[in-house]
C-alpha cells in the first residue's frame, strides 16, 4: 500500500556541485525522485536571510510525496540522502547542507525512538507552515485536531516577544536544526 507524506526540506550551505541552498533543495528533490518518491506537489522555496551567528542564507520547501515505504523506511532514506549531500551534524549554528524532515502522513501518530510524526517542532516553525499552507492547508494535525491553515494562521498571529527577546519560531530560539 501507498502512503502519502508531508516532508520538508531545508538547506543553509552551498556546494559546489549544486550551488546555494535553494540549487541544494531543487537537486535533492530530483535525487528523492530517483529513487522512488513519487512527487504530488512542491511549495515555493522560500529564502531567509541569514539570522543569529551563523550568518547563513536557508532555503526551504515542503512537498507531498508518495511512496510505498513506511515511515522508519523513509526517515532511513532521507538520512542516507543527507549523507550524499554531506549533512554535518552537532554544531548548533553550523552548516548544514541538507536536512529531511517527515512533517505529517497519512497514517496519523507514529512514536517510536528514532521518529516522531507529526515532527515535534513543525507546529512553531512559519518556515515549514508557510510553505505547507500553499500544497497541505486542509491537512489536519492528528494530535490538536487544527489544520495546517490555522496552525500557520496562529503562530502568525501569536504577539511579538517583548524586545531583546527572541519570538516563538524564531530560529534564535527555535532551530530548525535540533542539535542530535
Ligand atoms: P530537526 O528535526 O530539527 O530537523 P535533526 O534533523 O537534527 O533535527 O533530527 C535529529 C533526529 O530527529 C533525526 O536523526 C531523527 O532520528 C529524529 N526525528 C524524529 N522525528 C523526526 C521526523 N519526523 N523527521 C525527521 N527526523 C526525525
Ligand atoms: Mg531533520
Amino acid at each position: 500500500m501507498n502512503h502519502i507524506y508531508l516532508i520538508a526540506l531545508g538547506s543553509n550551505r552551498p556546494t559546489s556541485r549544486d550551488g546555494p541552498p535553494r540549487k541544494v533543495l531543487q537537486a535533492a528533490a530530483d535525487v528523492l525522485t530517483d529513487v522512488g518518491l513519487l512527487f504530488h506537489d512542491l511549495s515555493d522555496i522560500i529564502e531567509t536571510p541569514p539570522m543569529g551567528p551563523s550568518q547563513r542564507r536557508y532555503a526551504n520547501a515542503v512537498a507531498i510525496v508518495e511512496t510505498k515505504r513506511d515511515p522508519e523506511s523513509l526517515l532511513a532514506l532521507f538520512k542516507g540522502v543527507e549523507q550524499i549531500f554531506g549533512a554535518r551534524r552537532g554544531q548548533r549554528w553550523g552548516a548544514r547542507t541538507l536536512d529531511l524532515d517527515i512533517i505529517l502522513w497519512d497514517g496519523g501518530v507514529w512514536d517510536s525512538p528514532m521518529l516522531t510524526i507529526p515532527h515535534a517542532a513543525f507546529r512553531e516553525r512559519a518556515f515549514v507552515l508557510g510553505p505547507a499552507g500553499q500544497i497541505a492547508a486542509d491537512w489536519r494535525d492528528p494530535i490538536t485536531g487544527l489544520s495546517v491553515r490555522h496552525l500557520h494562521a496562529r503562530l502568525t498571529r501569536s504577539k511579538p516577544a517583548p524586545r531583546g527577546a527572541s519570538a516563538p519560531g524564531c530560529r534564535n530560539s527555535s532551530r530548525n536544526m535540533r542539535n542530535p
